[in-house]
């Protein structure tokens, strides 16, 4: 059996995986992101523990296949480097890649984690069929990965895919974090409903509790939470409008809600896309909950993208 290592860098945690060549996940560990320290640091504490994973594994750095990086936009990953992720703000301009080849000989290679999740989906998801999808992840912010014509669609500097900041709403009051008013993530990601719900009760609560007062019928709420489903279905009819996909997949906190969201959005691409074919996109769960960044990540390795 081969192996890859995955790493995937998020604001408060790193999760490291040594993850087979049929994607069986051998091993894995997860590591405080600390912002307080500079991210050399981390690296050599990442290094650390990849280096202890596997010895206790048996398997020497010289016999993996490589080592693939999933971390949050904006990154270059021509450059191999972080470049001004809003949640990662002690890690701005950091090369990572040539970071981790002060501990590291095997090939390493850095994506976006939205696009390394599409990858992912792709090998062993909801999309093992398609040669066009698209993977949307909807959490705190909005994020997809794009794969047309058999390929992964990384762009230049491997930020495609930020369609969290395509404006929905240019009406919606408030700024995002990019500067726009009305981003698709400021008006439908699970912060965003948790911002809504919480000025609508006028104390703070999360999107899971705005959900479950929907649903036990509290009419206000879920007129909120029906406006930002309706949202999450705007920025779907763009996105089959844009790529003719055969099919969406939605993954992330958000989608956890299930039947509420994916019946709402179903609807409402059945009304708005606009090729007839279009309107009957299927947009299905994502597959790979628990691990998606991390297979994600190895998936960099084992598969040609
Ligand atoms: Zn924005």
């Amino acid at each position: 059996m081969k192996f890859a290592l995955g790493i995937d860098i998020g604001g408060t945690k790193t999760a490291i995986g040594l993850i087979s060549d049929t994607g069986q996940v051998q091993a894995k560990l997860s590591l405080p992101t600390d912002q307080a320290v500079s991210p050399e640091v981390m690296v050599d504490r990442i290094a650390e523990a990849v280096f202890g994973m596997l010895g206790e594994q048996n398997v020497k750095e010289t016999e993996l296949l490589g080592i693939g990086v999933g971390a949050p936009g904006p990154l270059n990953t021509k450059e191999g480097k972080i470049a001004e992720p809003p949640n990662l703000p002690s890690w701005w301009d950091f090369p990572v890649v040539s970071s981790l080849e002060r501990h590291f000989t095997v090939p390493i290679k850095l994506e976006n984690d939205a696009t390394a999740a599409a990858l992912a989906e792709k090998w062993l998801g909801a999309a093992q069929d398609a040669e066009h999808f698209v993977f949307i992840t909807i959490s705190t912010g909005i994020g997809a990965g794009i794969y047309s014509h058999g390929r992964l669609i990384t762009g230049a500097t491997g930020n495609a895919g930020d369609v969290g900041h395509f404006v929905v709403d240019p009406s919606a009051e408030g700024t995002c974090v990019c500067g726009q008013q009305g981003c698709w993530e400021y008006v439908a990601s699970g912060t965003a409903i948790a911002r809504q719900a919480s000025a609508l009760l006028g104390r703070e609560v999360s999107s899971k509790q705005a959900f479950d007062l929907a649903a036990a019928g509290d009419a206000p709420m879920n007129e909120l939470v029906q406006r930002a489903f309706k949202n999450i279905g705007i920025g779907c009819v763009t996105l089959i409008n844009t790529l003719d996909p055969e099919k969406l997949i939605i993954g992330g906190g958000v989608s956890q809600v299930g039947a509420p969201l994916f019946d709402a959005v179903r609807n409402y691409v059945s009304q708005y896309a606009l090729n007839p074919s279009g309107r009957k996109t299927p947009i299905v769960p994502a597959a790979l909950q628990q691990d998606a960044g991390l297979i994600g990540a190895a998936a960099l390795i084992h598969i040609n993208y």
